[in-house]
C-alpha cells in the first residue's frame, strides 16, 4: 500500500519532533515514522545515572520549556523521555511508532520512502534517525583475543554488575567520564583516553557549549575566522557525579593502551593491566543506511549538506546528526533552529511547485 503526504520525517526522537513542531506551524501535511514502539528516541536506552549536561530550561525543544526535575540541577534520561512523550502529545504530532524506513528512492516528482509497513510518497523527506543505533568501536589489536566482557556505551546500564571487578573504560568524552565516575567507587577502574581528559570549567555546562557553537556557526556564516568552537574549551561537562568522583581523586586517567590481550590490556611500553571488562565509550556514527539508494554519501560517511539540505538532493534534509547538520544540532536546545530552517525551506519548495 502506498500512502501520500507532503513530507515524511524519518525518526521520532528529539530531532524529528522539533521538525514536526515547525512543519505543523507552517501548515505542512506530514507524518513522522519512528522505528521504536514508544516515544523518547535514544533517551530510552541510556545508562541509569546519565545526567543531561545542561539544566532543564536549556534542554528544551521549540515551543515548550522542559520542566525542572525536582531536586536535580541536571535532569536524568527518564525525565527527558517523559518530556518528549508529552511533547508528541501536546503538539498532536502525527507520529507512527513501530515503523522502520528501509529505503528512500527518487520517484519522479516525489521521494518514495519504503517501510516495513508499506511505502510513502512525499515531496520532501527529513532524515532524523540519530546515531544511537550505530555505535562506533575503534580497531584495536586483540579485540577478538580478549576473554573478558566487552560492551559499548549503548549496552551499559549501571555499576552493580561490575562491583569488585577490574574494568577498563575507554574514551575521554562525556560518556566515558560519566561511566568512569559511575564505576569509580566499586570497581578496580582503569580509564584509558587518547589524550588527557579536558574538563570544562565547573561553571561551564551545556548552556555555554550551545552559545559557543552558535557563535562559531555565525562566524563561519559571516566568513570570519573559526574560533574553534566548543572543542577549544574542553570535552567534558563536570556534571555533579563526575565532579564528585574527580574531586575524590577517583578519575585518574591512563593513555590509550596499544592492544588487548587474553586477560587485559597492554601498553606500548610493555605495562599491562588485567581486566574483566572493557567498556567502549567511543562514540557513534550517523544512521544513514536508509538513504543509500539516493547515492549521496560523502567523506567520513556524512552526506554533503548546505545547512540541513542535502546538496545532491534538495528535497532531502538531515537533522540532528551533529555540527555538520547545524551547530549543536545533536542537542535538545540546539536542534530547534536547524529544524525551523529545514521546515521553512521545505515549505518554500512546496509553494514553488518544484
Ligand atoms: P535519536 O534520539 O537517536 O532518535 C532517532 C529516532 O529515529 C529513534 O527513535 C530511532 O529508533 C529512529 N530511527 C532510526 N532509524 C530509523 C529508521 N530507519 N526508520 C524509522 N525510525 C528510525 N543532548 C543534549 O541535548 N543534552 C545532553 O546532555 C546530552 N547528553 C548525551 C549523552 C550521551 C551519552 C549521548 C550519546 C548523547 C547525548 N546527547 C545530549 C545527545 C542526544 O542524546 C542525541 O544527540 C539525541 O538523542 C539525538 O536525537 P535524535 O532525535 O537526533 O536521535
Amino acid at each position: 500500500m502506498t500512502q501520500q503526504t507532503q513530507v515524511v520525517v524519518i525518526g521520532g526522537g528529539q530531532s524529528g519532533l522539533a521538525a514536526g513542531y515547525h512543519l505543523r506551524r507552517l501548515g505542512v501535511d506530514f507524518v513522522v515514522l519512528d522505528a521504536q514502539s514508544t516515544p523518547g528516541g535514544a533517551w530510552q536506552h541510556t545508562w541509569d545515572s546519565l545526567r543531561l549536561f545542561s539544566p532543564a530550561a536549556y534542554s528544551s525543544l521549540p515551543g515548550r520549556l522542559m520542566p525542572p526535575q525536582p531536586g536535580e540541577a541536571y535532569p536524568g534520561a527518564q525525565h527527558v523521555v517523559d518530556y518528549l512523550a508529552d511533547y508528541e502529545k501536546r503538539y498532536e504530532l502525527p507520529i507512527q511508532h513501530g515503523v522502520r524506513a528501509h529505503a528512500v528512492h527518487r520517484d519522479g516528482a516525489f521521494l518514495r520512502v519504503e517501510t516495513d509497513n508499506g511505502s510513502w510518497r512525499a515531496r520532501a523527506v527529513i532524515s532524523a534517525t540519530g546515531t544511537w543505533s550505530r555505535p562506533f568501536l575503534p580497531t584495536v589489536p586483540g579485540r577478538s583475543v580478549f576473554q573478558g566482557v566487552q560492551l559499548h556505551t549503548v549496552e551499559y546500564r549501571n555499576p552493580q554488575e561490575f562491583a569488585g571487578r577490574r574494568v577498563v573504560v575507554v574514551g575521554g568524552g562525556n560518556s566515558g567520564a560519566q561511566i568512569a565516575a559511575d564505576l569509580a567507587y566499586d570497581t578496580e577502574l582503569t580509564w584509558a583516553t587518547q589524550r588527557e581528559p579536558r574538563f570544562l570549567a565547573d561553571d561551564i555546562d551545556g548552556r555555554v557549549l550551545f552559545d559557543v557553537a552558535t557563535a562559531r556557526r555565525r562566524a563561519l556564516d559571516e566568513g570570519s575566522s573559526d574560533a574553534g568552537g566548543v572543542a577549544s574549551l574542553g570535552d567534558i561537562v563536570a556534571v555533579p557525579p563526575v565532579r564528585q568522583a574527580r574531586d575524590a581523586g577517583l578519575l585518574k586517567w591512563s593513555p590509550m593502551f596499544a592492544r588487548l590481550t587474553r586477560h587485559g590490556v597492554a601498553w606500548a611500553d610493555g605495562t599491562t593491566a588485567e581486566a574483566d571488562a572493557v567498556i567502549w565509550c567511543t562514540g557513534f556514527r550517523p544512521v544513514l543506511s536508509h538513504l543509500a539508494p539516493l547515492g549521496l554519501r560523502g567523506p567520513r560517511g556524512h552526506v554533503p549538506t548546505a545547512g540541513t539540505r542535502a546538496v545532491g538532493e534538495p528535497r532531502l534534509h538531515l537533522l540532528g546528526y551533529g555540527d555538520w547538520t547545524g551547530p549543536a544540532s545533536a542537542t535538545l536546545i540546539g536542534v530547534g533552529r536547524p529544524a525551523r530552517d529545514a521546515a521553512r525551506e521545505i515549505s518554500a519548495l512546496l509553494a514553488s511547485g518544484h
